[in-house]
């Protein structure tokens, strides 16, 4: 059974001096970088979901442009551990694109997260922002008979009262919210 570490959209964008700016945005990173850490000893992959949009997108008839290809807004911050074992998804990359959900992601070479991952798999979900990008991918994932859980101290939100209710809806789907250190606790390291 696979099992996945999903960390969606956290790039600059998303970040207090981003173009997107989600006020609380960076405190995602620690608890972010805990899990990534922990992953790595148990020998659970690691997958980055990013926003990278073109400057033409649909997107941007909702929302204020952020995250354009090639730009540092795009970029995750330098604190995000990264290395080349972990694989990065971009999403929302065509002009009638929106890419809000990770499962819309490719990698360079054309991997998508369903190339990875499907029913009967767990993925545990970090990153931004709570009541759009992470319940997307929540949603999609439990809806695939994916096993769903979101690290509930690594997700931010624009808005605690869309989050609640964005909460309640992906509980109601069966994903489940449970702390960084509860991943920890659930995933001993081999002796
Ligand atoms: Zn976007």
């Amino acid at each position: 059974m696979a099992e996945i570490l999903l960390v969606v959209d956290e790039i600059i964008a998303f970040m207090p001096e981003g173009n997107l700016p989600v006020p609380t945005g960076r405190e995602v990173i620690e608890p972010t970088n805990t899990a990534i850490r922990h992953a790595k000893q148990v020998g659970i992959k690691i997958i980055k979901a990013n926003d990278s949009h073109p400057e033409n997108s649909i997107h941007f008839d909702t929302w204020p442009p952020h995250a354009i290809a090639g730009t540092p807004d795009a970029k995750p911050p330098v604190e995000l551990l990264h290395d080349d074992d972990m694989t990065t998804l971009l999403k929302g990359t065509g002009p009638n694109e929106h890419g809000y959900s990770a499962f819309e992601g490719r990698s360079q070479d054309g991997t998508t997260l369903d190339d990875m991952v499907g029913e009967g798999d767990t993925i545990h979900i970090a990153g931004l922002v709570t009541e759009h990008c992470i319940m997307t991918a929540a949603l999609d994932s439990a809806s695939r008979g994916i096993k769903t859980r979101v690290l509930s101290d690594a997700i931010r939100p624009f808005n605690e009262q869309e989050a609640a209710a964005a909460i309640r809806k992906m509980e109601d789907a069966g994903v489940v919210f449970s702390s960084v250190s509860e991943f920890i606790a659930t995933h001993p390291i081999p002796q």
